[in-house]
């Protein structure tokens, strides 16, 4: 057939060589952050240690500067600089990790710096929001049965432990309490401390057996210390009615180097041998938009926890326009994903309805079309 690639049945059924090679658009490779002016004198040590890259989050225009100096535009960083002032739900952070994906050649169109880094300019100017857009667009508060966990169907929960991410993404759809106050939104607070709000989570699903699935969330787990999340899991391990634990981080593809810890890998080994050992599925869901984003460093974090007995580490993207909006762009990250992340594509979701997120937000014609 014309435009497809030709291949010998004889050799496909040898199993020697891939049929339906995919063709991706770069190379499976870190790229180097010695490229960028403020990273240029960063040893591969400090780039691989999670206390460098947890020191040096981007939180700012003047640091955007300094990394990518003559390379990012002065109108792009005073675009910036509105959205953050004028439309932005989420505060400015960024793991150097996740700075590094960025095309520095053209971080106008670059899909990661699009929802990361917005810019006032891209937002709908006429309607940057939905008229039905709410700060908690899924009545995820309205649904708490214990401060921070949402009781929405019969047999699954979402517990957020924290309200802090090692990034914010732009489009976050927990905007109302993750991360710090923004010009336009003050965030949400808990009334509790933490150690209070997980005890009650606890002593609800121990008096609850209908649940049987738990997501443990936030914010992102990558910035609970490795024995705050051990111990509110292993005790979840303990309730007989839990059967799936689903940990949510996007920090593992923001931060890698998190996971790659002695400490963090000590405490999920043992977490995934109680798991095994209980017959319960443990996974971590990440969340990727981007081909780019999947490095081998990503890689690496995700298949030592694969070795120690997740189920699955698996990956939960959002359909932005500008970002992943075409079939091209879904195939590179699904493929990178599946077949150097360790990854599974598990599902899309369209981004939901928060303030002055119609920019981002694509016909679920369109969702359909692309994703089929
Ligand atoms: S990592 Fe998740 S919770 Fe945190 S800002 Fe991004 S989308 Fe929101």
């Amino acid at each position: 057939m014309a435009g497809k690639p030709e291949f010998k049945k004889e050799t496909a059924k040898s199993g020697k060589v891939q049929p339906y090679p995919y063709h991706y658009s770069s190379d499976f490779v870190e790229p180097d952050w010695r490229r960028l002016p403020g990273y240029k004198n960063v040893t591969k040590e400090e780039w691989e240690s999670a206390l460098w890259q947890k020191r040096n989050l981007v939180k700012s225009t003047k640091q955007l500067k300094e990394i990518f100096g003559d390379l990012i535009s002065d109108s792009l960083l005073l675009d910036i600089q509105q959205d953050q002032q004028e439309r932005a739900t989420m505060a400015l952070l960024v793991p150097p990790q996740m700075i590094n994906t960025m095309n520095e050649k053209d971080l106008k169109a670059d899909p990661v710096r699009r929802y990361m880094l917005p810019a006032f300019s891209e937002r709908d100017r006429k309607w940057p929001s939905h008229p039905k857009a709410g700060r908690d667009s899924l009545h995820e508060a309205e649904m708490w049965v214990v401060e921070g966990l949402t009781h929405r169907y019969p047999t699954k929960v979402l517990a957020e432990l924290l309200s802090t991410c090692p990034q914010y993404c732009g489009h976050c759809t927990r905007m109302d309490l993750v991360g710090t106050s923004v010009p336009q939104v003050p965030k949400r607070k808990f009334e509790h401390g933490q150690k209070d709000r997980l005890e009650a989570i606890l002593d609800y699903l121990s008096k609850t057996p209908s649940v049987r699935d738990v997501v443990v969330s936030g914010g992102d787990i990558a910035n609970l210390p490795p024995e705050t999340l051990e111990g509110f899991v292993s005790r979840l391990l303990d309730l007989e009615n839990i059967r799936d634990i689903r940990l949510a981080s996007k920090g593992l593809m923001g931060v890698p180097q998190h996971f790659l810890q002695d400490e963090v890998l000590q405490a999920m080994d043992r977490l995934a041998k109680k798991a095994v050992s209980r017959g319960v599925n443990l996974a971590l869901h990440t969340h990727v938009n981007s081909a780019q984003s999947v490095t081998p460093l990503v890689a690496k974090a995700a298949r030592k926890l694969l070795d120690m007995g997740f189920r699955d580490v698996r990956n939960q993207g959002v359909l932005l326009r500008g970002v992943n909006d075409s079939q091209k762009a879904l195939l590179d990250l699904c493929f990178r994903l599946q077949d150097h992340g360790n990854i599974l594509p598990y599902y899309f979701y369209m981004c939901d309805m928060i303030p002055n997120s119609e920019h981002w937000r694509i016909l679920s014609s369109a969702g359909s079309e692309i994703t089929t």
